[in-house]
């Protein structure tokens, strides 16, 4: 299939530019097993990508090129965490995907944030993510939907699904997937409670928890617990899927960072159905009941003074794509 992700021809504005976005995600369900040998820990968590977009432009250029502007940037809200070099995942995305098609990696890519840096909302690989398919059409390469998410996931356990979008099954480090079919709609506000907390830190502090007794050990048999809460994706109510989040990563992030408690009782308080830290944190995912109470429930909770972003958002929503 030739531009899979495009389904139609190549958009190119006048001045050569493609422009694609990405979605951020949430884990609705995050199971964590055991350490793995290459260093990561098997997973099973269900990601949900969300209505808060990334969006990166590429244009014709010699070499590769790369700014970035809003959340994260050196001139954009919160700490400048976000780096313009090499270790930018656009970068790599790009230098992958020319390798991959025997093409030159020439391109100038703008990336625009606004999805917090280093959250636990897949940021960076939303941006990966979003460069694929940018790139893809720029450079005519006519990648399949195959080859594009066997790219994404040497670029990172959450760059397949940043591509996928809606509701998936992940296991391995996450970036084996499974499609839920899930369409109904599920309202929330995504509170950023402070700087940004390293996914690495959030992990080895699970493990230090779980080796002096103070965090439960692996769940056995952890895929199938992901059933209750993929059913309540598909079919609600949202009390049912209210009483399914759960994410292995709270407690180790709740320890590193004490301020999440008060962040989730503030949600609890505010009237969300239900909260919890999205994947390392320190995102705190809230749960509401329809969408004016998320417009309600985000500005109570701007007002609280215990976060400093405050977005309401829905899922599901489709992942990278081009847009017009
Ligand atoms: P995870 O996918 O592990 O949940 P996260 O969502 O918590 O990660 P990201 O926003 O992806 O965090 O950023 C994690 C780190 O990745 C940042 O601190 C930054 O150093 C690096 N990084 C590389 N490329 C990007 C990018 N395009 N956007 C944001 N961060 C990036």
């Amino acid at each position: 299939m030739s531009n899979a992700m495009t389904g139609g021809p190549r958009r190119i504005a006048g001045d050569g530019a493609v422009v694609a976005r990405a979605p951020a995600k949430v884990n609705v369900h995050l199971r964590v097993g055991p350490l793995r040998p290459d260093g990561f820990h098997e997973l099973s968590t269900v990601y949900l990508a969300v209505s808060l977009f990334d969006t990166v432009t590429a244009r014709p250029g010699e070499g590769i090129a790369l700014t970035v502007r809003g959340e994260g940037s050196a001139a954009g809200q919160g700490p400048a965490s976000v780096p313009t070099d090499r270790r930018n995942l656009v970068w790599q995305a790009a230098e992958l995907l020319a390798r991959h098609a025997g093409v030159a990696a020439d391109a100038h890519l703008d990336v625009d944030k606004s999805i917090p840096a280093a959250a636990g909302l897949a940021g960076g690989s939303a941006d990966a993510a979003a460069t694929l398919v940018a790139l893809d059409a720029l450079w005519g390469t006519r990648a399949t939907r195959g080859d594009l998410a066997g790219l994404a996931a040497q670029l990172g356990s959450d760059v397949p699904f940043s591509l996928m979008g809606g509701v998936a099954l992940g296991t391995g480090r996450g970036e084996q997937l499974s499609p839920v079919l899930a369409r109904r709609r599920c309202d929330w506000v995504l509170g950023i409670a402070g700087e940004g907390l390293s996914t690495p830190t959030v992990y080895g502090e699970l493990d230090a928890m779980r080796t002096d007794g103070t965090a439960a050990p692996h769940a056995e048999g952890a895929g199938d617990a992901a059933e209750p809460v993929i059913a309540a994706l598909r079919s609600g109510p949202t009390s049912a899927l209210a009483a399914t989040l759960t994410n292995d990563l709270q407690a180790p992030a709740v320890r590193l960072r004490p301020e999440l408690r008060r962040a989730l009782q503030a949600a609890a308080e505010a009237g969300a159905r239900a909260a919890v830290v999205s994947g390392s944190g320190p995102t705190v995912a809230a749960l509401a009941e329809d969408e004016d109470a998320a417009v309600r429930l985000a500005a109570s909770l701007a007002g609280a003074g215990v976060f400093r972003t405050v977005r309401a958002v829905h899922g599901p929503v489709p992942g990278a794509r081009l847009v017009g």
